[in-house]
């Protein structure tokens, strides 16, 4: 199904500070900011915060900072307020106890002085019996008058008055008309007794007072919906466009965890992720356009539809991302990646190699690592020979593989061979390329297996950007140091063996 709906939509994220926000939060937010943009609309942030009991210190900080790296920017929020401020809902009790006083007042909700022991009691009966658990309505009996006079000393709840008959239809824009009969839900709590709200009355109360036109969230709450439709009919408030999408599922199904690479957004900041990558990648983890997989941001806002959202549940695809990681970070123009690449190596580097790093130096190697990374984190072992004042010789059986298994005279002669055709030679890569194949054809040996011997030298890595480019950034005389340190190491090795 598309998105009827033509004008500027007001979406909201709103996150519960309960911890760091992971992959399916941050993808809802993804979609909201996304289609607010589509339709030249607004995005809101607001903190979700009424269970006090489970607010994560610093997760709102986290959460703000998770956007901020993703380039989701907000219009109004809470950190920078709005025409609907504040937009933190522990700071709107007011707006909750004068919509919860209405409800009283009209006779759609009540208090309730059940004490938890009852309620305890009465949820352990409902299992022996294998009955749904649902309040019982005990307190919707007492009359009106006699219920406000306690409420005024006694400890209490509110709880909205479910009508027994009927039935109450959500309309989903994913599903269609989803139809509840009203004596499968109970009188829930809409007030606590600490007079914070739960999310059935602050969801109502603030989507309405903040004109948002498109609720989307987790399906997790499709079983609540009838009830959040029964408070803005209440109230007589409009109800928004629902849209109720299915999580983020593990690869071969069930929660997604750690395990499967569901990290918090700002791990996948430490991992060396671009934020364009992570956008494109969760926004089509659920929805699809065409087979298209790479579609940049200011595409994704052009086609992309809250409607249009699959009803199946997406799988996280690891790999997936990690390649499309690899295609954004290779779309970069060269100077804009050699930025990324030489703030990551800023943290990445040992605090020894001097600070500001030399940036000619980043420039020179970028181009050659570009097709071979796919996460920024790859480009330290990558690159960290060229930093090194030497690089130690590996262990003499690192060399003496394959081709050189057990011939460590051999290995060091061909690295003789290789020291003598370097001599004289202009030090750029098209000269040292000309040399070093001279001479291995020269000597009659495979230019793979002279090669490997160079690169291990000079790099001391099985593994390296292109040989000869990398030796013309070491420069002449480290490489020549290392060939030599190489060569009498094997050696002795072959005194030795
Ligand atoms: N605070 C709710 C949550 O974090 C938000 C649900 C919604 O978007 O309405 O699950």
């Amino acid at each position: 199904m598309t998105t009827p709906f033509a004008g500027p939509a007001r979406v909201r994220f709103a996150p519960s500070p309960t911890g760091e926000p992971h992959v399916g939060s941050i993808r809802q937010a993804i979609w909201a900011w996304l289609y607010a943009r589509h339709t030249g609309g607004q995005f809101l942030v607001r903190i979700e915060d009424t269970d006090q009991s489970r607010e994560v210190p610093g997760s709102i900080e986290r959460i703000l900072e998770s956007l901020r790296w993703l380039g989701l920017d907000w219009d109004e929020g809470a950190d920078i307020g709005g025409p609907y401020a504040p937009y933190v809902q522990s700071q709107r009790l007011e707006g909750y106890h004068a919509a919860a006083q209405r409800l009283l007042d009209s006779g759609d909700a009540y208090p309730c002085f059940c004490a938890p022991e009852r309620l305890d009691a009465l949820r352990k009966q409902q299992q022996a019996e294998r009955r749904s658990p649902g309040y019982d309505g005990m307190c919707r009996a007492i009359a009106p008058a006699d219920a406000a006079a306690r409420a005024r000393s006694e400890p209490h709840v509110v709880r909205f008055k479910v009508p027994r008959e009927g039935a109450t239809t959500v309309e989903d824009l994913l599903r269609g008309p989803v139809v509840v009969e009203n004596r499968t839900l109970d009188d829930f709590v809409i007030l606590k007794s600490d007079r914070f709200p739960t999310y059935h009355l602050a969801h109502p109360v603030d989507d309405t007072a903040m004109r948002i036109t498109h609720v989307t969230r987790g399906d997790e709450w499709l079983p609540s919906a009838p009830r959040h439709a029964l408070i803005f009919d209440a109230l007589g408030y409009p109800r928004p466009i629902y849209v109720h999408n299915p999580i983020i599922l593990a690869p071969g199904g069930g929660k997604l965890s750690k395990r499967h690479g569901a990290k918090s957004v700002l791990e996948f900041a430490d991992d060396g992720y671009l934020p364009d990558a992570i956008v494109n990648f969760l926004c089509i983890t659920g929805w699809g356009h065409g087979d298209d997989t790479i579609i940049p941001r200011h595409e994704l806002i052009k086609v992309f539809d809250i409607g249009a959202v699959s009803l199946a549940p997406a799988t996280f695809d690891i790999d997936k991302l990690n390649w499309m990681n690899g295609v954004y970070l290779r779309n970069l123009p060269e100077a804009e990646l050699a930025e990324h690449i030489a703030a990551r190596l800023e943290h990445d580097l040992p605090i020894e190699v001097p600070r500001p790093l030399d940036r000619a130096l980043i420039a020179a190697f970028t181009p050659l690592i570009r097709e071979r990374v796919q996460l920024l984190a790859e480009v330290l072992p990558l690159v960290e020979f060229f930093y090194a004042m030497d690089v130690p010789t590996p262990p003499a059986e690192e060399f003496l593989t394959r081709r050189w298994k057990g011939r460590a005279a051999d290995a060091a002669g061909s690295l003789g061979i290789a020291i003598a055709a370097l001599d004289g030679v202009a030090w750029t890569s098209e000269a040292l390329e000309v040399a070093l194949r001279g001479a291995a054809e020269g000597a009659g040996l495979a230019v793979g297996d002279l090669f490997s011997l160079i690169r291990l030298a000079v790099t001391g890595k099985a593994v390296t950007p292109p040989l000869f480019e990398s030796m013309a950034i070491v420069g002449a005389a480290p490489c020549l140091a290392r060939l030599h340190a190489a060569e009498a190491a094997l050696r002795s090795a072959a005194v030795g063996a």
